[in-house]
């Protein structure tokens, strides 16, 4: 760069306003690859990457309006395969990418990290960090097993300190009557989705698994039948 910059004789001041700015363009890069490194996103995947065509039950307009609406919590509700975790890693990919701090796991792995702090004596910690640390959590697969009363109450202590200050993004297969099943208790079930729910959105995503689509196109399924 210097010798490019010599030879077009760039005064010394664009030259130096360049190298800053290529400078603060790679620590920013370097921040946001570090952010989606620490969100443990299982993949990533963007709204462009999303067909909504083929999903009429999910509104493209309503989506990309919560695209950028970064405070609220949104809850993707639906059978398997209709791309949940799919839209929950395109808002987590919006938040990173301005800057903000994410944190994806599933409801199993909040169980055995639950369990494992319980062990460890560190809960409180664990809590305090769920709390207050990821500007935004991204809990997938609620509702597939039920959670432990650890974990159903320390769900509702980080939701209750989330509250207002924290934005979280949850996917489920089981409609909101049913969480009581899931946090075994129908009370606990009501607190925690009447804080959920206070300043959020929810998606029901009704429609056909995108992975069976895959699969009748590439003859996978019914494969019997042309015999
Ligand atoms: P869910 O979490 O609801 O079970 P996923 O989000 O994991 O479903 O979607 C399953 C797979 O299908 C993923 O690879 C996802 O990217 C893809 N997928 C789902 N719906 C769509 C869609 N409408 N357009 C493009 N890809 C989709
Ligand atoms: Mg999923």
């Amino acid at each position: 760069m210097v010798e490019n910059a010599s030879n077009n004789n760039v005064s010394y001041f664009d030259f130096l306003d360049t190298v800053v700015f290529r400078e603060w363009e790679n620590r920013e890069a370097g921040l946001l690859a570090k952010h989606i490194q620490r969100s443990k996103l299982p993949y990533t995947k963007t709204i462009h990457d999303f067909d909504f065509s083929f999903q009429p039950s999910v509104s493209e307009q309503r989506v990309k309006e919560t695209l950028t609406r970064l405070f609220i919590n949104r809850i993707l509700l639906g059978p398997p395969g209709v791309g949940k975790t799919h839209l929950a890693i395109s808002f987590a990919l919006e938040a990173l990418t301005q800057g903000f701090t994410a944190l994806f796991l599933t409801a199993e792995e909040m169980v055995a990290e639950c369990r494992k702090a319980e062990s460890k004596g560190t809960l409180t910690r664990l809590i305090n960090r769920w709390s207050r640390r990821p500007d935004l959590i991204i809990l997938d697969e609620v509702g597939y097993f039920p959670f432990d009363e650890l974990t159903a109450n320390v769900f509702f202590q980080v939701v209750s300190k989330r509250y207002e200050h924290g934005a979280m993004i949850l996917t489920s297969n089981k409609s909101f009557i049913e969480w009581g099943k899931i946090f075994g208790d129908d009370v606990l079930a009501t607190a925690i989705l009447d804080r959920l729910l206070h300043h959020s959105v929810t998606f029901n995503i009704k429609g056909d698994s995108y992975r069976m689509k895959e699969k009748k196109k590439a003859g996978i399924l019914f494969r019997h039948k042309r015999g």
